[in-house]
């Protein structure tokens, strides 16, 4: 497989204009939200009615949705509202996004906050983790879970998918961590990794995955 579900969609939403913080806010987010939900409902024809219902949110709905997700919550109202505000976030960080060179032993991205989605390894098989919101991405141990700590090989295991894509699975937390491997891909293209994880997620949620 060549092309993942969602590629298309991550890739028009990274091509959007970034937007403009202010002082650590974060205005004409409602614009920069409805332009969100366009892409959306673009590209993903069949999310459309859930999309439509959010296009109505008010200003004072949308600030609980920002606070909720600044404040690492999930948003009760579901995983697209979730989606949607996030991709909205991102549009504001992305221009900050970086390689460090240092970075934490942790998932937590030092530039904004954000936790860590994706991982790849490079030429060499340094792990390198890539920030959820801005995309700046760190140097990691390989064998480490970035959400708890664990280090011990016996606890981490990864489920190899196809061109390179693996999904780190962590037992004692039960983590997990997409990545690719760029001995094996060609190079790093964040929006397909990003659709390559969400399958490999789903598959794994499933239970149809073979450990390595
Ligand atoms: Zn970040
Ligand atoms: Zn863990």
């Amino acid at each position: 497989m060549n092309q993942y579900a969602l590629e298309t969609l991550y890739r028009s939403l990274d091509e959007l204009a970034p937007c403009e913080r202010e002082a650590g806010e974060y205005p004409n987010f409602e614009d920069c939200f409805r332009e969100v939900l366009d892409v959306i409902s673009l590209e993903q024809p069949d999310w459309a009615a859930q999309v439509q219902p959010l296009r109505a949110a008010s200003r004072p709905q949308l600030e609980r949705w920002l606070k909720e997700l600044l404040d690492g919550e999930e948003i009760a109202s579901g995983d697209l509202t979730q989606f949607a505000v996030e991709q909205t976030l991102r549009r504001y960080w992305k221009q900050e996004g970086r390689e460090l060179e240092e970075g934490p032993e942790s998932d937590v991205c030092p530039v904004c906050g954000a936790r860590a989605d994706v991982a790849y390894l490079d030429k060499d098989g340094f792990r390198y983790a890539v920030c959820s919101r801005c995309d700046s991405h760190w140097q990691v141990s390989r064998i480490l879970c970035l959400r708890c700590g664990e280090k011990d090989a016996a606890q981490l295991e990864y489920y190899p998918y196809e061109n390179g894509y693996r999904l780190y699975h962590c037992k004692t937390c039960d983590g997990l961590l997409p990545a690719v491997d760029l001995r094996e891909a060609s190079k790093l293209d964040l929006a397909k990794l990003r659709a390559a994880a969400a399958e490999m997620q789903l598959l794994f949620e499933e239970g149809q995955v073979e450990e390595s």
